[in-house]
């Protein structure tokens, strides 16, 4: 059932007044994807009312006053994705269309909704309850942050929001003790997850350069990310305190991962998988062709790829339910009238990190000083994709589903890591659970690069393609590898796209690839490269691709047939690259020209 989203539906629930009010950046979609439907229906099995304002017009009051005010919090969030990644290319140029707005035009969503909104509730409502930020967008900037699309370092958005508070991370259980502790009339300062603005510091709490000093150098912009980075893991990370003009923002400790139990509990609410019928005339949302038939089996990711943000929003550490709990969801799927057979996605951010995580990292926090995948597979790890199988077979037994279907992406190094379990679970995937293409992330091929990104190197993609080649083989259909490539990140040249070019060409000419231009979204490493134009680890300096032709130019050269080979390695092979010069790591190379003035 959905929340409601008008006086009426308000009144049919025999409601006179709302305790929550959420207003979102996305078109409304009831589904446990999506986090403003998560937290609603958590809220609401808590006992208390909710409604939903979704893209309310920042134009006049009626929007979003149609609700009237809520008791206790107004909770806001630009929606699914950060508004700027939803707005812009990484190119800068405003995108057409939008897979979260129904009818999929891209104009219902303002550029940073969630200041927009915060703003505009401050508008109507002068004397309001608290407004609480939500979601990616403030989750990624509750610290002072690079902005790629302004080109600056700006202050954490519960500053810019003027918003009282602002829940991070995965916020079930911090949105749930939120919602008491203000029906108490306390103040929810020592929440977990949760960050405000104070007039002093915090005793206790780590002090991170403030705003002024990684606004005005890079080297204190390092110091400052890299504290906030290392003090997200909730057994161990410190609170944070930020110093913003004459105002402190005070960043609590992260909240503990849901448990496998808690995790159940949150799928096992009624969502309707489904847009809210107020959507209905203005068209279909295309998120929806993906969602709607799809299971979540876990969250958070020890992947900590450098370009991504899921570490510092979902966590490094893996949340996985109970193969009943999914199970349970398979078979309310299957009974639905409008399901055709197809479970469109049974993963993840990772498909294969269902089900198993590091001991050591559940009773002591994830090591602050090394990573789980990355040089190697940690041996405190041990991969074991036995629980995925089984679910995988299970799933596809439930009457009425013909094929539950993994399209999220595989982690090659880690299904190659796991002696027992990882093939037969490539042969299941390949013979069952591909609907054509099978999902990996290589990101690029040079030695340099992934290093950069935090990536295995190559040899595990292509041992992998072999296996999936061979496993295809034996299925006599025709299936494909599709990968996906960066372009334009921190340290790749032109000669490291070329070398990309002639590995796609020499060792995956019959694979769809598809490639995008490195976005500096907020809250990652290789942003921190992106605007320092450093390694961070090394001090190194770094060739970093800002202007948008050259930009362009790098992923154009990926997808474009018919622009010529220009590769120095060519010239450059060495007896050990020789017969795959993308590999090469040292040795003679183009130099890449200077760092261009910014934009
Ligand atoms: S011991 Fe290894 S797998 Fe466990 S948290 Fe540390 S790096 Fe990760």
């Amino acid at each position: 059932m959905f929340l409601p989203v008008t006086p009426e539906e308000v009144r049919a629930r025999g409601w006179t007044a709302l305790d929550v009010i959420l207003v979102t950046g996305d078109s409304y979609l009831d589904s446990p994807y999506v986090g403003v439907a998560v937290i609603g229906k958590v809220l609401l099995a808590a006992g208390w009312r909710v409604g939903v304002i979704p893209q309310p017009d920042l134009a006049g009051g009626e929007d979003i006053g149609r609700l009237g005010a809520p008791r206790l919090f107004w909770g806001v969030t630009g929606g699914c994705i950060d508004s700027l990644v939803a707005n812009r290319t990484a190119s800068g140029r405003r995108r057409r269309t939008d897979d979260f707005t129904a009818g999929g035009i891209n104009n219902r969503r303002p550029d940073r909704a969630v200041i927009a909104y915060a703003n505009l509730i401050r508008r109507h409502f002068p004397k309001t309850c608290p407004i609480v930020l939500g979601g990616l967008e403030a989750s990624l900037r509750r610290i002072a942050h690079y902005d790629f699309w302004s080109d600056r370092v700006r202050r954490s958005i519960l500053f810019d929001a003027k918003a009282d508070y602002l829940v991070y991370g995965m916020g079930e259980n911090t949105v749930r003790e939120l919602a008491a502790l203000l029906q108490a009339g306390r103040r929810p300062t020592d929440l977990r997850g949760l960050c405000y603005a104070a007039g002093e510091k915090k005793d206790g709490f780590l002090e991170i350069p403030s705003w002024e000093e990684a606004t005005a150098n890079p080297e204190a912009f390092t110091r400052m990310f890299l504290a906030f980075y290392r003090n997200q893991d909730a057994l161990t990370a410190r609170g944070l305190t930020q110093r913003h003009g004459d105002r402190w923002l005070i960043h609590n400790p992260p909240a503990a991962p849901l448990t496998q139990r808690e995790m159940d509990e949150v799928h096992d609410l009624d969502f309707a998988r489904d847009a809210h019928p107020c959507h209905r005339r203005a068209g279909v949302v295309r998120a929806l062709e993906t969602i709607r038939f799809s299971i979540p089996t876990h969250r958070g990711c020890y992947g900590e790829c450098n370009f991504c943000a899921i570490a510092v929003h979902e966590g490094r550490t893996v949340s996985s339910r109970s193969e009943a709990s999914i199970i349970r969801e398979g078979a309310r799927i299957a009974s639905r009238p409008d399901f055709k057979g197809y479970l469109h996605d049974v993963g993840g951010p990772t498909a294969n990190m269902y089900g198993f995580e590091c001991e050591r990292k559940l009773v002591r926090g994830a090591c602050p000083d090394r990573r789980c995948l990355y040089p190697e597979i940690c041996p405190r790890l041990r991969p074991d994709h036995g629980p995925q199988r089984a679910l995988l077979q299970k799933l596809a037994a439930l009457p009425g589903v013909k094929q539950a279907v993994v399209a999220s992406g595989i982690r090659c190094d880690l299904l190659l890591a796991d002696g027992k379990q990882g093939l037969p679970y490539l042969r299941d995937v390949v013979h069952r659970h591909v609907s054509g293409r099978l999902k990996v992330a290589p990101e690029h091929a040079a030695a340099p690069i992934l290093r950069l990104m935090g990536k295995p190197d190559i040899e595990s993609l292509l041992s992998f393609r072999d296996h999936f080649r061979r496993f295809t083989a034996q299925t006599g259909k025709r299936q494909f590898l599709s990968c996906y490539f960066i372009a334009a990140h921190p340290g790749c040249s032109q000669d490291d796209i070329e070398g990309l070019r002639l590995f796609l060409r020499q060792e995956l000419p019959a694979t769809a690839w598809q490639v995008q231009i490195f976005t500096p979204a907020p809250a990652t490493i290789s942003t921190l490269m992106y605007y320092t134009e450093r390694n961070p680890f090394s001090g190194r300096r770094l060739f970093v691709e800002k202007t948008v032709s050259g930009r362009e130019r790098q992923k154009q050269i990926l997808v474009e047939k018919n622009i010529p080979f220009r590769y120095a390695g060519e010239n450059n092979r060495t007896a050990a690259t020789e017969g795959k010069p993308w590999a090469r790591t040292k040795g003679p190379r183009r130099k890449p020209r200077r760092n261009p003035p910014r934009r």
